[in-house]
């Protein structure tokens, strides 16, 4: 497999589950707080590189806000090589939307074989002491999608806390460039 200089990452979920802080938690190292909804999506380039020194580019795609429209338009998917699905795991409804979200993913992205296609789950904001979401839960929704070669993860994170957020990108980017 020859792989791409650069990975396109989307990054999708209901607004408010901590997208954009998980990208700014890998790009800066840091957590802002402040929300901050902006009309378009853009991208932010990252290096991620893996134990065995390995270099992947990932170019992430933030949706800037605009979850509550009807959709976020196809120039926003389209090309993409792997997809994040991201959830709040103390708002319920969060992760009931993560099938519509996927579902949405595959019409707009159509990519050749959907249960093939690079796809993880990250279940945000585990710092706070409210989860109504179990591991158990978000398990079985990644079972039901996973296809035969490409297991969904499920990662918990924090933004906050800067948990889980590298390992998570890392895993996508060894997901997407198997090595050869
Ligand atoms: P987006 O709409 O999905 O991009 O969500 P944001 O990244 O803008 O975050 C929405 C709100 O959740 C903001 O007030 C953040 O401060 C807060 N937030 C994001 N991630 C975390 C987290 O890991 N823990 C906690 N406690 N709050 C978070
Ligand atoms: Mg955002």
């Amino acid at each position: 497999m020859k792989s791409k200089d650069i990975l396109k990452v989307v990054l999708i979920g209901d607004g408010g589950v901590g997208k954009t802080c998980l990208r700014n938690q890998l790009i800066h190292r840091r957590f802002t707080n402040n929300y901050k909804a902006t009309i378009g999506a853009d991208f932010i380039t990252k290096e991620v590189r893996l134990d065995n020194g390995r270099k992947v580019m990932l170019q992430i795609w933030d949706t800037a806000g605009q979850e509550r429209f009807a959709s976020l338009g196809v120039a926003f998917y389209r090309g993409a090589d792997a997809c994040v699905l991201v959830y709040d795991v103390n708002n319920y409804l969060t992760f009931e939307h993560l099938d519509r979200w996927r579902t949405e993913f595959l019409r707009q992205a159509s990519p050749n074989d959907p249960l093939e296609f690079p796809l993880i789950v990250i279940g945000n904001k585990i710092d706070l002491s409210s989860r109504v979401v179990s591991r158990r839960q978000a398990r079985a929704f990644a079972d039901t999608y996973s296809g035969k070669t490409m297991k969904i993860k499920c990662f918990e994170a924090s933004a906050k806390e800067g948990i889980n957020v590298e390992a998570a990108f890392e895993h996508i980017a060894r997901m997407v460039t198997p090595e050869v």
